[in-house]
């Protein structure tokens, strides 16, 4: 009888956790099926605002002949500035959807840092037009160990965390990347700035999708509100951490994140693989 007891109780108890189960399941899709909602909700309204400038600007140019050559100009920057960035937040878009959804192909290798990071320099430099940034100080070291990461994505992490200390802080402020132990098995990289700082209740917030301080409508530096979020999920993609510090505002801002050191494993197997 204990026996049958026993037996009863143990199919309660599994049957009472698969419930439990089933009704987390529950919870996990309706809240999917909520940030889908508000995803759309919310690009729907990001991608709105630049075109509806587009149409004003295009209908003037069209309704009015007699418009002065300096009007007209200032009609057309303002219609290419906001298709630009149409373009920009399409692509971050796509991007974060591709990231998010699990459909990107890691291609980890070894890689120095070093050279990720002069890498990312050059495109900040090759996109800065108006020739502007602030001074960037690299002082990554030399004999760092190589990391094991996919050497685009780290690179783009590089760039977009680079392009927001540049951004926030102004051509008369100061930029310095460095790089130091973590754990046994991780580097950490260390983007500071002095600019303009960050509140200390948002520092987790500034890494949701669409986050930006100025919102939406009042937004002087361009950018599409998804960098960050972008950067995460790259960062988790290797198994690290991302985080920001910030003394508060106008204390300038230090962005982290943590990427493996090639392991002794892999490095072994990789020398078997090349030597046959
Ligand atoms: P974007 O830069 O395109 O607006 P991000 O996702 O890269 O979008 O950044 C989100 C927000 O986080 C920014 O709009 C800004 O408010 C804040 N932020 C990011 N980097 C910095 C920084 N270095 N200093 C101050 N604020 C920052």
């Amino acid at each position: 009888l204990v026996d049958a007891i026993a037996t009863q109780v143990g199919v309660a108890l599994i049957q009472a956790e698969a419930y439990a189960n089933l009704q987390d399941l529950n919870e996990q899709l309706e809240a999917l099926d909520r940030t889908r909602s508000n995803l759309v909700a919310i690009t729907g309204h990001e991608l709105r605002t630049p075109l509806s400038t587009i149409q004003v600007c295009l209908e003037s140019l069209a309704s009015e002949p007699d418009m002065s050559p300096e009007l007209r100009q200032v009609m057309l920057n303002t219609a290419l500035a906001d298709a630009e960035r149409m373009r920009k937040l399409i692509q971050d878009f796509l991007t974060l959807s591709q990231l998010e959804s699990g459909r990107v192909e890691w291609h980890p290798e070894p890689l120095s840092l070093n050279e990720c990071v002069e890498l990312a320099l050059s495109h900040l430099h090759a996109r800065n037009a108006k020739n502007d940034l602030p001074k960037i100080s690299n002082l990554v070291p030399q004999n760092l160990p190589l990391v094991e990461a996919d050497g685009e994505w780290l690179v783009e992490v590089l760039t977009k965390l680079l392009d927001n200390a540049c951004k926030f802080t102004g051509s008369d402020g100061q930029v310095t990347v460095e790089v130091s132990r973590h754990s046994p098995q991780s580097l950490e990289v260390t983007i500071a700035d002095t600019g303009r700082g960050i509140e200390p209740n948002r520092l987790k917030t500034v890494f949701d999708r669409f986050y930006q301080e100025e919102g939406a409508l009042r937004r002087s530096v361009g950018g599409t509100g998804l960098g960050l979020a972008i950067c995460r999920q790259i960062v988790n993609g290797w198994g690290g951490a991302i985080w920001a510090e910030s003394e508060g505002k106008n204390h300038g801002s230090q962005f982290h994140f943590t990427v493996p050191i090639v392991s002794e494993s892999s490095s072994s197997k990789k020398s078997q693989d090349v030597n046959g």
